[in-house]
């Protein structure tokens, strides 16, 4: 009953927020669900950075963007949170398989963003891994039928789905592509192109980057609808 409440409210909520308006600076004037808020709350998140108080409300009302913000202007929680709350939205289950891929350009990076995303989704039941090699595909291969969110880096990400057979992608609801002007700089191009190849059309897609490059522009292009420009250029 309180979960159908929740939803209710969100849905009104999110009807009637309007990004062009909201300067929205608080987390808790955000409409999110109760488990999001009570998982940034329980990890002392309370105001927002400027560019999640850019991004978050756009991205809540399902736009793509393009966003465009140095390193530690608080970029992971600017997408951590609108993918926590499209699946939440569309009471995601484990019988729905892969919600959301982010990518990333290094382990380093993925493992981070995995963090926090443990972090504050802790209130929710999505199933959430890690796909950037270091252990035998086989292993990682067992346990990424079963996940709702994944985060990633290209190259391993390309090798199961060119290699897993039963790894599904069909139901994809959002695309993340974190620090992508360091991702084609790592020459990962060739793999993200054929990532996006394998994923669905219709989707949510997130792209953010440090510095705007021909390669990244290319990248947007390919992989973003009317998407809406985000950019801050002071750390946070
Ligand atoms: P970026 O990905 O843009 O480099 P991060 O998402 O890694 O930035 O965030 C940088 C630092 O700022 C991290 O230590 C993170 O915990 C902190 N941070 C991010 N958002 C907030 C916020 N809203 N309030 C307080 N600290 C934040
Ligand atoms: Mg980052």
């Amino acid at each position: 009953k309180r979960v159908v409440d929740d939803h209710e409210r969100l849905e009104k909520e999110i009807k009637e927020l309007d990004p062009k308006v909201a300067d929205i600076k608080d987390f808790q004037h955000l409409p999110l669900s109760e488990p999001t808020s009570k998982g940034l709350d329980a990890s002392h998140f309370k105001t927002l950075t400027d560019i999640q108080s850019k991004a978050i409300p756009l991205a809540l009302k399902g736009k793509d963007i393009l966003g465009a913000a140095k390193t530690g202007s608080g970029k992971t929680l600017a997408f951590l949170v609108p993918v926590l709350e499209n699946l939440y939205r569309q009471k995601w289950t484990e019988l729905d398989g892969l919600g959301a891929l982010i990518i990333s350009p290094t382990r380093e990076l993925a493992i981070q963003i995995f963090e926090v995303l443990r972090k504050i989704g802790r209130y929710h039941s999505f199933s959430a891994g890690l796909v950037i090699g270091g252990r035998s595909l086989q292993e990682e291969r067992e346990r990424l039928g079963r996940m709702n969110i994944l985060v990633c880096t290209p190259g391993r990400m390309l090798q199961h789905m060119d290699q897993t057979a039963a790894f599904e992608v069909d139901n994809l609801q959002m695309l993340v592509l974190d620090e992508a002007d360091r991702i084609l700089d790592m020459g990962f191009q060739t793999s993200v192109d054929a990532i996006l190849d394998h994923l669905p059309k219709d989707r949510q897609t997130m792209l953010f980057s440090a510095t705007q490059t021909k390669k990244v522009s290319d990248l947007a292009r390919l992989s973003l609808k009317e998407p809406e420009y985000v950019a801050v250029h002071e750390a946070a």
